[in-house]
C-alpha cells in the first residue's frame, strides 16, 4: 500500500507492538507518548499463548519468556484459602505451542522499546488534536509542534483523546469496583509458576509471581469511582479490607512500599463500531477496552497490532485496510469485553449468601467447563487468520 508514514499516539503495549510490526513491514513510524518514562513501576501482567504467538512474529517472544516466568497453575481460592479451582495453565504450551507468561510491565516495555528502530519513540509529547483533509492527517501536540502522515493510530488507552475527538458521544462504563496493584521484592521462589485469585465478599485478591525476585499482586473492591488517596491511605485501607484473608496476603501488603501502590477505577466501554474515520483509527484499549477479569486487555492490543499491520500491508488503500482490520477484530474483542464484564460481576458479588453459593458452584463445576473461556481466548491464533 502507498501509505508509508504512520503516526501512533500512545507508547503503551498496543502502540509499541504496532510500531514494531509496522516497521518490520517497511512502514515509517513515529510514536508520541505523553509520559516521560514508560513502564508502571508497581505492576505486572500475564500474557497468554495467543499474545505470545504474535510476539514471536514480532521477534520478541524469547526475550519476554526469559524476562518473565511461565505460569503453570492458576488457582481460584476463597478468602480463607480454600481451593475452588486449579487450572493447569502449563498445558497451554503443549496444546498451543506458546506458554502463558507473567512479566513485570517495566521489563516488557524495555523489550518492546529495544525492538524499535532508533528515534521512533518521542516521550513527553502529548497529543492534543488531529485534522485530516483526505490527503493526509496532521496531529498537534502540547509542545506546540505538529506532524503529518498518511495514517494516525490512536493507541492512547481507555481514556483515549483520539477517540474523544472522533466519537465524543462514546462513554466509559464504570464497573463498580476499583483495583490496586503492587510489586513486592522477594527471593522466595516457592510460588514460581503459580498465579492465584481469591474471592471474598465484594473483593478479590490476586497473586502473580512475575520473575525470580518479584511478586505482583492486585486487589479489587466495590466502591464509587474517583477516590483520592495518598499511598499511606491506600495501604491502610487494603490492610483493613484484607485483614482476615488467607496467607500471604497481609504479608504482601505489609511488604509493599506505600508510595508504589497504584489505584485505577476499572472501566470499559460497551463494544462499539466503527473504530475509524478517514485516515484515523483506534487500537488496543482506545478501541476495545475491557475489564481485567480475563487478563486479556494487553493480549487483545497485541493481536490487534498484528491484524492492523497485515491489513495495511496487503490491502491497496487505507479505507479497505481499516475495513478489513475492524471486521477481523470486532467480534473477538467484543466477546472478551462482554465475557470479562460478566466474570467481574460474579467476582464482585457483595451478598454473603450469593458469595457462598458462587464459591460452591465454582468448586463443583467440572474443570472443562471452567476452562472453556480460557481455551477460547488462549487457543486463538491470530497469525493463522490472515
Ligand atoms: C488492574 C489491571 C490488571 C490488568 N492485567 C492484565 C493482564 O494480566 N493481562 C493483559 O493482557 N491485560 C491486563 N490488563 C489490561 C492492560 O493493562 C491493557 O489492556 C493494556 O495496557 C492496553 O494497552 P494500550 O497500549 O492499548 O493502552 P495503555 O497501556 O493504556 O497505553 C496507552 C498509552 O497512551 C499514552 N497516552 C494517553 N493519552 C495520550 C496523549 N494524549 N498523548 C500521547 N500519549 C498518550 C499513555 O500514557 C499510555 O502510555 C490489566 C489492566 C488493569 C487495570
Amino acid at each position: 500500500m502507498n501509505a508509508k508514514k504512520i503516526i501512533i499516539i500512545g507508547g503503551g503495549i498496543g502502540g509499541l507492538c504496532t510500531a514494531i510490526a509496522l516497521q518490520k513491514n517497511g512502514f515509517e513510524v513515529t510514536v508520541y507518548e505523553k509520559v516521560r518514562k514508560l513502564g508502571e513501576v508497581g505492576a505486572g501482567l500475564t500474557l497468554w499463548s495467543n499474545a505470545l504467538k504474535v510476539l514471536r512474529e514480532l521477534g520478541v517472544a524469547d526475550a519476554v519468556i526469559r524476562a518473565g516466568s511461565k505460569v503453570n497453575r492458576s488457582q481460584i481460592r476463597a478468602s480463607n484459602g480454600d481451593m475452588l479451582h486449579n487450572a493447569r495453565m502449563g498445558e497451554m504450551e503443549t496444546q498451543y505451542g506458546e506458554p502463558v507468561i507473567a512479566i513485570h510491565r517495566a521489563a516488557l516495555h524495555e523489550i518492546l522499546i529495544n525492538a524499535l528502530k532508533p528515534n521512533t519513540l518521542n516521550l513527553g509529547v502529548g497529543f492534543v488534536k488531529f485534522e485530516q483533509d483526505g490527503k493526509g492527517v496532521t496531529a498537534y501536540f502540547d509542545n506546540g509542534k505538529s506532524d503529518t502522515a498518511n495514517l494516525l493510530i490512536g493507541a492512547d488507552g481507555v481514556h483515549s483523546a483520539v477517540r474523544g475527538q472522533m466519537f465524543p458521544e462514546i462513554q466509559l462504563r464504570y464497573s463498580g469496583y476499583t483495583a490496586w496493584r503492587g510489586v513486592v521484592e522477594t527471593e522466595n521462589e516457592a510460588a514460581l509458576g503459580l498465579t492465584s485469585e481469591s474471592w471474598g465478599v465484594g473483593a478479590r485478591f490476586g497473586i502473580v509471581r512475575v520473575d525470580k525476585s518479584r511478586i505482583y499482586w492486585f486487589a479489587t473492591s466495590n466502591q464509587p469511582a474517583g477516590e483520592k488517596s495518598t499511598g499511606e491511605q491506600r495501604k491502610a485501607k487494603l490492610l483493613s479490607l484484607f485483614k482476615d484473608w488467607h496467607d500471604p496476603i497481609r504479608h504482601l501488603l505489609d511488604s509493599t512500599p506505600a508510595d508504589l501502590i497504584l489505584q485505577n477505577d476499572i472501566h470499559d466501554i460497551q463494544p462499539f463500531a466503527p473504530w475509524s474515520t478517514g485516515q484515523v483509527t483506534l487500537l488496543g484499549d482506545a478501541a476495545h477496552p475491557t475489564t481485567p477479569n480475563m487478563g486479556q486487555g494487553a493480549c487483545m492490543a497485541i493481536e490487534s497490532a498484528y491484524v492492523l499491520t497485515r491489513s495495511l500491508k496487503e490491502e491497496s488503500d487505507i479505507k479497505s485496510a481499516l475495513r478489513r482490520y475492524e471486521s477481523q477484530r470486532h467480534e473477538r474483542t467484543a466477546w472478551i469485553t462482554n465475557t470479562s464484564w460478566t466474570i467481574g460481576r460474579g467476582g464482585q458479588v457483595r451478598n454473603p449468601f450469593l458469595c457462598a453459593l458462587r464459591n460452591f458452584l465454582v468448586k463443583i463445576m467440572p474443570a472443562s467447563a471452567m476452562q472453556k473461556n480460557i481455551h477460547r481466548a488462549a487457543g486463538f491464533d491470530v497469525t493463522y487468520l490472515l
